[in-house]
């Protein structure tokens, strides 16, 4: 199987100013192109070659082939949760009903999720999931980690890996971090809870 680039369903300048053009042109453009170059020649021969993303992420030891086919799904489902002027700022629905229910609240849901992003140390992941029973849960992933790993269901991301903000933010992660919120698209993220 050959992996592909997701295509954006938005120009490369529409999220500024939370992310500029030139930022997705690199961390889209670049970073995501190179770890869709690296799966694909990483698994031609091997038992991973026509599993799909989940499957490899599930199933490889640790390595480049986990590794790329990571954040291969990382970067899709992070790019497609986007949209330039989202119409509401909040998620409805059975995903609002969970989070007021595990978290509280949306506005307390966001400040976890925020240190959690903000408090990860290197590089790597901070991720809303859930379990097979519907329970949400915040992760901290490192490297090109995803919460499939540990069996649960990746909802919504925020990337700290310094190439998805430098650009813009340079040292200042957390506002970065405060800024994503304005962007997301909810009815996108409702469907994968
Ligand atoms: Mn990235």
């Amino acid at each position: 199987m050959t992996h592909e680039m997701p295509k954006l369903p938005y120009a490369n300048n529409a999220l500024e100013p939370v992310i500029s053009q030139q930022t997705i042109e690199f961390h889209y453009g670049k970073h995501l192109q190179a770890y869709v170059n690296n799966l694909n020649n990483l698994i031609p021969g091997t038992k991973f070659e026509d599993k799909n993303l989940a499957e490899i992420i599930s199933e490889a030891p640790d390595g480049p082939i986990f590794n790329n086919a990571g954040q291969v799904l990382n970067h899709t489902l992070y790019f497609l949760q986007f949209r330039p002027n989202p119409s509401r700022k909040e998620p409805a629905g059975k995903l609002a009903e969970a989070i007021n229910r595990d978290f509280i609240s949306f506005d307390n849901l966001k400040k976890e999720l925020n240190d959690a992003a903000v408090g990860l140390f290197g590089s790597g992941w901070a991720w809303l999931a859930a379990d097979k029973d519907g329970k949400l849960t915040i992760t901290k992933e490192p490297n090109g980690s995803n919460p499939i790993r540990h069996g649960l269901k990746p909802i919504l991301c925020i990337d700290v890996w310094e190439h998805a903000y430098y650009l813009d933010y340079q040292n200042r992660r957390p506002d970065h971090v405060k800024a994503i919120w304005d962007i997301i698209d909810w009815e996108v993220v409702e469907k994968r809870y």
